[in-house]
């Protein structure tokens, strides 16, 4: 790469200062910034929060010509553009908000260089007209922001993404800067393909948030937890994350049963309502939020001081994005998972249904891997990101409260048999319900109370059983047959455990005690 002239540069730092009132670039930045002031293409990975958008603004400010901002969030147009305006930069946005008339004022303007950045959604680029623009305008810099939309949300979300890669092709010279916050490497190879810039350079901002305190949970007895966590914290803001819409309902109501100021928030809500549910939020009028994925994407509000998340997110990526919105302040915040069976199962079953269910499938398995560690979270999350932690955090529940471990054969032993016992024809509640000597009806009237293995795992309790049950599950002992109502098969592996050729090593159950502390407010 040919290096870009050092008064470029220089007067990329006096921008910074200047315009936005900023000491110094941040890690990454300034080398962004030189990429693209030698025309070079780049594919940016910062957390959200990192300050990605500095990197196209300046070089846009820096040289002649004007720069387009590709953004699949109207709102988040709308509040850069604005915080652009502030800063006394001519910027615009060009989104289906606007009438014809206004559009095509902006379109004017950007024609006639007056405008130094403007923002468009994906449907209005690909329109024919708006590329007859972008013909007669002066580019010297093409961002696609939420880069990722190309490939996490594929076809659903964002089908005009899939599209981009006519720009390379309409404007070969102008060098194109992708951004996201989204980093592993499937991903990233899709964005340059898609993008037809396999040769950009990548930069890869630390995602390292070490202010965020991450803890998992078994999702038993939710929302006794969430409601004394809340109560331990009453003055400070949070978001918990639910699966569906309706849980963010429900868990909503019961919040507020408990005298907490809580509210709900998903996409099947009025525009209105939703907004005024976020700006109370952001005002510190409203202290919870129970919400779908559909909250906090482009929120800018810097003292969440935690997040739950209700049920499993479906990948990483995922997950560090929904976390990352606590502590953007840098002060010390916290995070809870809740992990359960049955969640994985349900995510399972919505992956079965589209379309990439490999992938989709093993980026599943990694986000049940971090909720299961019995190592360093942190340590397992940032390298999932591509980077190496050399130390233990200490600041997740792995490190502060390390597992420990026990000889889990003779368990798991007598779980098999039972499965065996039944012609593998269970789910794991009827399993531990033979285990545990149940007297339900419906286990009598298939016979099991007459196998050799009933009850004879009696001294463990439900709970204990369902973790071992997962334990197993991890281990591949067992596997599930979601094709057939979620019933349970023995592998190849647990063939081997059941005749006692492998050792099975599996992590305590949460004990009572843990529990009880789980569930009192201190
Ligand atoms: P992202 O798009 O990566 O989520 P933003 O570009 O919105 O992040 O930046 C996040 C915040 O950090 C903004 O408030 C921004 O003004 C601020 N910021 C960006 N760069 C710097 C810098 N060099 N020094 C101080 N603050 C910065
Ligand atoms: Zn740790």
């Amino acid at each position: 790469t040919t290096l870009p002239n050092t008064e470029l540069l220089a007067k990329a730092l006096t921008i910074l200062k200047e315009t936005f009132g900023y000491g110094q670039f941040r890690s990454l930045q300034e080398e962004v910034i030189s990429q693209a002031l030698a025309g070079q293409d780049a594919l940016v990975i910062m957390p959200t929060g990192g300050g990605k958008s500095i990197c196209y603004q300046i070089p846009a400010l820096v040289q002649d010509g004007s720069c387009l901002v590709i953004s699949p969030l109207i709102s988040l147009m709308k509040d850069q553009v604005e915080a652009l305006r502030q800063n006394g930069v001519s910027a615009a946005f060009l989104n289906s908000t606007l009438t014809g008339s206004q559009q095509r004022m902006i379109e004017e303007q950007f024609m006639a260089g007056e405008i130094k950045a403007l923002y468009v959604s994906p449907e209005k680029l690909m329109t024919r007209d708006f590329f007859n623009v972008l013909k007669s305008a002066k580019l010297n810099l093409i961002a696609v922001d939420e880069a990722h939309c190309i490939s996490q949300w594929g076809h659903d979300f964002r089908p005009e993404y899939t599209k981009l890669k006519f720009i390379k092709e309409q404007f070969p010279k102008v060098p194109v800067m992708a951004l996201t916050a989204t980093a592993d490497k499937a991903t990233r190879t899709d964005i340059l393909n898609q993008l037809n810039i396999v040769h950009a350079k990548t930069f890869l901002a630390s995602f390292d948030r070490p202010n965020l305190n991450l803890n998992v949970r078994p999702a038993q007895k939710r929302v006794e937890t969430i409601i004394n966590w809340i109560k331990k914290q009453p003055d400070e803001s949070g978001i918990i994350y639910c699966l569906s819409r309706k849980s963010t309902e429900s868990l909503t109501a019961k919040l507020q049963a408990q005298g907490i100021d809580a509210d709900f928030y998903h996409a099947g809500m009025d525009a209105q309502v939703k907004d005024k549910v976020q700006e109370r939020f952001i005002r510190d009028d409203l202290k919870v939020v129970c919400a779908t994925i559909a909250f906090g994407m482009g929120i800018d509000k810097s003292n969440v001081r935690w997040v739950i998340h209700h049920n499993l997110p479906k990948n990483l990526e995922s997950y560090y994005q929904e976390i990352g919105r606590a502590g953007r302040d840098g002060l010390n915040s916290k995070t809870l998972l809740f992990y359960s069976y049955s969640d994985v199962m349900q995510l399972k079953q919505f992956i079965e249904q589209g379309e990439q269910k490999e992938l989709l499938e093993a980026k599943l398995q990694r986000m049940q891997q971090f909720a299961e560690a019995t190592s360093c979270r942190r340590k397992l999350l940032l390298s999932y990101f591509g980077e190496q932690l050399e130390k233990d955090c200490g600041n997740c529940d792995v490190c502060r409260n390390p597992p420990e471990f026990m000889d889990g054969l003779k368990l798991a032993q007598m779980a098999l048999s039972a499965v065996a016992r039944t012609q593998q024809k269970v789910g794991s509640r009827m399993l531990i319900d033979i285990l545990r000597g149940s007297g339900r009806q419906d286990l009598f009237q298939l016979g099991y109370q007459n196998i050799k293995t009933y009850g004879v795992g009696k001294d463990h309790g439900f709970m204990e059983w369902q973790h071992f049950i997962g334990q197993f599950l991890n281990l591949g002992l067992l596997e599930i047959a979601f094709d057939q109502h979620n019933i349970l098969r023995i592998t190849d592996l647990g063939k081997k455990a059941l005749y006692g050729e492998i050792e099975v090593k599996i992590s305590k159950p949460e004990s009572q005690e843990e529990r009880k502390q789980r569930l009192t407010p201190t």
